[in-house]
């Protein structure tokens, strides 16, 4: 009965397990996976022409700390009075603890169930498959997946597209500034991009836009945002409000029953939030087993993510909010990176986002990501001038 069975084995619940066993949970853990290949990471799929399986862990790794992996394995219901999962052949195990997991899908809306989309390693294999020189590739979207793949493919020769329905990219993100440097490289790359259309209608190999215009293309993919996988956490009664409802350590709405990564909604810094991102899946799985294992500190970790698009590294820290002004750090030092930010009416830090080479975007948003962790009043005017050294903002506050 002290078993804990976690759902879900992506970046969250394997990060989870392994935690668990090294804070020295004893009893088993039961890892069940619906996907057949060994956990893998995600972020390489939309990257490369060639997308790499990179295993989170080896399945030595799983063997060694005594996790029971069972991969192409579905839970079909969670009993959460019984403490028992079903799965979908019919079997029940029953739990001590359990660790919903599940993360998110990719959404579609009615009329694009014909296109492709991008969450799998089996998809990025498809789509990949279809990317070819002279290839002409429609993407549905101009969010992180539509951006990603649209680099991808038309630095392998492909003609590409790019139809976003909200008045720029990337809205959901990142601020104006950097999004249209974003968008400008794009164009300069040779991607065609759409903003401010809506689709009409969308087919496997063709699209016709809300203002009429018809588009013909080899494929079409769509990458128009990610829904939680929530079905079984509402068929067991959870409460369930855009993700699993969670509190700041990640138990959810009946007793030891847990949720954590993409498919949650938990409290950060008072205000409920779901992440959808790689980085919030491995600290909150960390998270919610030092939970498991009775620690009842809050959640504290500042939201990050990166993307890579060509030479250049997009990566934010924070949550931007609408009610603040956005202010520009402008170019570094080195002219080469450039950086927006926000602070609160107080004058503290919200969020920051940073796009350049690589190396110096990492060191300057690192070094934000910790200012937001201090939480403490800065003057943002001094903090929009490149000649103030980030450094010494840390040691002030
Ligand atoms: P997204 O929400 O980031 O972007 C979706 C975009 O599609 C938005 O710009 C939206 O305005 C647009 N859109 C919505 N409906 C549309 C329509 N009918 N026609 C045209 N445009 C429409 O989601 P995504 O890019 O699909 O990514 C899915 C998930 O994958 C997210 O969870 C994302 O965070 C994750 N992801 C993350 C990274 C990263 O962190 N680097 C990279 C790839 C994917």
């Amino acid at each position: 009965m002290d078993d804990i069975v976690i759902i879900g084995a992506g970046e969250c619940g394997v990060r989870a397990a392994f935690t668990l066993r090294k804070l020295g949970f004893e009893g088993r853990i039961v890892l069940f996976g619906a996907e057949t290949m060994v956990p893998y990471e995600r972020p390489p799929l939309s990257k490369a022409k060639a997308p790499e399986h990179k295993p989170i862990a080896a399945r030595e790794a799983f063997e060694e700390a005594q996790i029971d992996l069972r991969l192409g394995v579905t839970v079909r219901a969670i009993d959460t009075r019984a403490k028992t999962v079903t799965l979908e052949e019919g079997a029940s195990h029953s739990y001590g603890k359990l660790l919903i997991a599940t993360g998110a899908r990719a959404r579609l809306f009615p009329g694009m169930d014909d296109c492709l989309t991008l969450r799998t390693h089996e998809d990025a294999e498809t789509i990949m498959r279809h990317v070819e020189p002279a290839a002409t590739i429609g993407i549905v979207g101009g969010g992180f997946i539509g951006l990603e793949l649209a680099a991808t493919a038309v630095k392998a020769g492909a003609d590409v597209t790019v139809i976003e329905a909200g008045p720029r990219i990337l809205g959901r993100a990142v601020p104006e500034e950097i999004a249209r440097l974003v968008h400008e490289r794009h164009a300069a790359e040779g991607v065609t991009l759409l903003t401010g259309t809506g689709v009409e209608t969308v087919r496997a190999t063709g699209v016709t836009l809300s203002d009429g215009r018809e588009f013909c293309f080899d494929k079409v993919i769509a990458g128009v945002g990610a829904l939680p996988n929530t079905a079984l956490a509402e068929d067991a009664g959870l409460d369930v409000e855009n993700g699993i409802v969670v509190d700041g350590s990640f138990q959810a709405s009946a007793k030891d029953v847990y949720a954590a990564g993409d498919c949650c909604r938990f409290p950060w810094r008072g205000t409920p939030v779901r992440l959808e991102s790689w980085k919030a899946a491995q600290d909150q799985g960390t998270h919610v087993a030092e939970a498991m294992m009775g620690t009842l500190a809050p959640y504290e970790k500042v939201p990050w993510f990166w993307s890579d698009q060509y030479d250049l590294t997009l990566q934010v820290a924070g949550l931007f909010d609408p009610r603040f002004q956005t202010r520009s750090r402008g170019a570094g030092a080195a002219g080469d990176t450039h950086i927006v930010f926000q602070c609160d009416t107080a004058g503290k830090l919200v969020a920051a986002a940073g796009i350049g080479p690589g190396n110096t975007v990492a060191k300057d948003i690192k070094l934000f990501e910790k200012l937001i962790e201090k939480n403490a009043p800065l003057d943002p005017d001094a903090l929009a001038d490149p000649s103030h050294n980030l450094k010494t903002f840390l040691k002030a506050a």
